[in-house]
C-alpha cells in the first residue's frame, strides 16, 4: 500500500500550505484525478522581493570560493539519497509516472550532486599563447548572477538540479518557477536543499527560492534584467515564447523544449535488443519524456517481424496504479493529453495510418487518464508525425534506403533524440557523422530515452538549442573573461600596429 500524499509530505518535512489565501493552486494528482491540496500562488511583488533576495545572495556566493560551495551539494546529494524513496513517491503522486521512474528521476538528481561537486574543484579556463612577447593570455570563468529555472511537470525534480547544482558552484543563487501540476516536488527540494546549508553560514541563505504560480511568474522573470539567465524546459511553444522576451532586453536563454524522437532499424538490427529499447524508450513514463519515442523507421526486410514482436510487447503491457510494481505504464498527466491523444490518433489515421493495437481507455485508479499506449502504422510520414503528441502514440513507417530513413527523421522541426540499431559500423558511423542525425542525441544500438548525466543534455532546432547537465554544460552558468597580461616593459600593440608616438 503506497503511503498517501499527506504522509509523503509529512515524511519530506513539507508543510500543507492552505493558509487563508484567496489566490491558491489546487494540483490534481494524476494517480486518481484528484485534488492534492491547495497552496497559495506568489504575488508579484513576492517575485520581486525574491529576485532582491537572490541578488544580495549572489553578493556573498560570488566571494565564497567554489569547492565551499561544492558543500552544500554534496550535503544535498546525502540527504536525497536518506530521502530517495520519499521523494520519488512525491513525483509519482505529481507527475503519476511509474514508482521505478521515479526513483530513477531522482537518482539522477543524486548522480548530478556528485557530478557538481567533483566540478567544484574543475572549473577551469584555458591558458592561451599570446602573439605579442612577455604577455600571456587566459580565461576565467566568474559567476553570472540570478538564474531562473522554469520547469516542466515531466520531470518535476531532476530538471532543477540539473540546473541548480551546476549554478550554485558555479556561484549562482537560483529562483525556481515549477510546473503548476508539481508545486510539492519544488517545495520537498527546496525545504532538503535549505536542510542542505543549514550551518554552513550566510554564504547560503537564498542561495535557492520557489516560487509558485502560473505563466505571469514566468513572464516576470523573462523579462527582469537582474536575471541575466533564465533556463526554461517545457514545450516549443512556451520556450519561443520566453525566449523573444529574454531576448529582448539581451539575456540569456538556456532552453530545453519538445522532442520528435525517431529509432531507426537497419536491415542487420540486433533484433532482440530493438524491441526492447523500442517499448521502453516509446511507452516509458506514459510517453511522456521529451526524449519519448515517438516515430520508428524500419527496414522494409525487417518490418513483418518487427511488427509482429511489438504488437506482442504492447498487448503484454499493463496499465495502471504508478505506485503497484507490477504495471508498466501510469497514468497520462490529465484527461486534456488523453483528448490529444486520441485527436491525434485520429488525424493520423485521416492521414492513412492504421492503428495496430492499443489506444484504447483503461480502468485504472480513480478517475486518473489511463490508456493503452497506441502503436500506429503510418506507410509515409505525413504531416502530424511533425509535432510532438506528449502521449505514448508510436508510429512506424517502412524504408528501402538508410539515407532516406535519416532525411525523414530530420525532416521535422524538433531535434531532441535520435537512434539507429545497426550491426554495421558504416551505417553507425554515418548516422553519427555531419551527414548523420540532426539531434543534440545520437545513440547507436540504445533507445532515445534515458540519458545519463555525464553527456551534455539538450536538442537542436525546435528543441531550443541548450546544453544541461554533464560536459562542459556548466559555462552556461558563468561569464568568460579573458586576460591579457604584459609582464615586459614594452607595450607592443596586437596584430603588429604600429601607433605613432605621441
Ligand atoms: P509547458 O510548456 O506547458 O510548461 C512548462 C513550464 O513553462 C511551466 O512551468 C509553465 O508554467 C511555464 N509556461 C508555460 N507557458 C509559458 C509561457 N507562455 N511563458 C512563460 N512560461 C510558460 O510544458 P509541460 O506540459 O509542463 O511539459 C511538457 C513539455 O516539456 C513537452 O513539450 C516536453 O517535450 C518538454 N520537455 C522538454 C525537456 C527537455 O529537456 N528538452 C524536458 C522535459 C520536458
Amino acid at each position: 500500500m503506497a503511503a498517501t500524499f499527506a504522509e509523503v509530505l509529512s515524511k519530506l518535512g513539507v508543510t500543507l500550505l492552505s493558509g487563508g489565501a484567496t489566490d491558491v493552486l489546487t494540483p490534481v494528482s494524476p494517480v486518481n484525478g484528484l485534488p492534492t491540496q491547495a497552496l497559495p500562488v506568489h504575488s508579484p511583488a513576492e517575485l520581486d522581493h525574491m529576485i532582491a533576495s537572490a541578488q544580495s545572495a549572489f553578493h556573498r556566493l560570488r566571494v565564497t570560493p567554489a569547492p565551499v560551495r561544492g558543500e552544500v551539494i554534496r550535503r544535498l546529494g546525502l540527504l536525497l539519497r536518506t530521502h530517495k524513496a520519499d521523494l520519488a513517491a512525491l513525483v509519482t503522486w505529481e507527475s503519476g509516472k511509474i514508482y521505478q521512474e521515479s526513483l530513477g528521476e531522482v537518482q539522477e538528481m543524486i548522480d548530478v550532486c556528485d557530478f557538481a561537486v567533483g566540478l567544484s574543484r574543475q572549473l577551469c579556463g584555458l591558458t592561451i599563447t599570446s602573439e605579442r612577447p612577455m604577455h600571456r593570455m587566459m580565461e576565467q570563468w566568474h559567476p553570472l548572477g540570478p538564474l531562473a529555472i522554469i520547469s516542466a511537470f515531466n520531470f518535476p525534480v531532476a530538471v532543477w538540479a540539473w540546473n541548480a547544482t551546476l549554478a550554485v558552484v558555479c556561484g549562482n543563487p537560483v529562483i525556481w518557477k515549477p510546473s503548476p501540476q508539481t508545486p510539492y516536488c519544488a517545495l520537498a527540494c527546496q525545504h532538503l536543499l535549505t536542510q542542505a546549508a543549514t550551518g554552513l553560514g550566510e554564504a547560503f541563505e537564498n542561495v535557492s527560492q520557489v516560487c509558485i504560480g502560473g505563466v505571469h511568474l514566468a513572464e516576470a522573470l523573462a523579462d527582469d534584467r537582474r536575471v541575466p539567465l533564465v533556463s526554461a524546459t517545457g514545450s516549443t511553444q512556451m520556450g519561443r515564447a520566453v525566449g523573444e522576451r529574454v531576448a529582448r532586453r539581451l539575456g540569456r536563454s538556456l532552453l530545453e523544449l519538445g522532442g520528435n524522437n525517431a529509432l531507426i532499424v537497419t536491415e542487420s538490427a540486433n533484433f532482440s535488443l530493438a524491441v526492447r529499447a523500442i517499448v521502453f524508450s516509446a511507452v516509458g513514463t506514459a510517453g511522456q519524456r521529451c526524449t519519448s519515442l515517438r516515430r520508428l523507421f524500419v527496414h522494409q526486410s525487417r518490418l513483418g517481424e518487427l511488427q509482429a514482436a511489438l504488437v506482442q510487447a504492447y498487448t503484454s503491457l499493463c496499465v495502471g496504479d504508478p505506485f503497484d510494481a507490477h504495471f508498466h505504464v501510469g497514468p497520462l498527466v490529465s484527461h486534456a493529453a488523453a483528448d490529444s491523444f486520441r485527436e491525434t490518433m485520429q488525424r493520423a489515421i485521416a492521414q492513412g495510418g492504421e492503428l495496430l493495437c492499443g489506444g484504447k481507455p483503461v480502468k485504472g485508479v480513480g478517475s486518473g487518464a489511463y490508456l493503452e499506449p497506441g502503436l500506429m502504422f503510418m506507410p509515409q510520414q505525413t504531416d502530424i508525425m511533425h509535432h510532438e503528441c506528449f502521449a505514448p502514440l508510436l508510429y512506424m513507417c517502412p524504408f528501402l534506403d538508410l539515407e532516406a530513413a535519416i532525411a525523414a527523421q530530420n525532416a521535422v522541426p524538433q531535434g531532441l533524440s535520435s537512434a539507429i540499431f545497426t550491426d554495421k559500423l558504416q551505417e553507425a558511423e554515418l548516422f553519427m557523422s555531419a551527414l548523420g542525425s540532426d539531434c543534440g542525441i545520437a545513440n547507436v544500438n540504445i533507445g532515445t530515452s534515458g540519458a545519463e548525466i555525464g553527456g551534455a543534455f539538450g536538442g537542436e532546432k525546435d528543441t531550443g538549442g541548450g546544453r544541461e547537465s554533464g560536459s562542459d554544460a556548466w559555462k552556461n552558468y558563468m561569464r568568460r573573461a579573458t586576460n591579457t597580461i604584459n609582464y615586459g616593459s614594452q607595450l607592443p600593440l596586437a596584430q603588429g600596429i604600429e601607433f605613432p608616438k605621441l
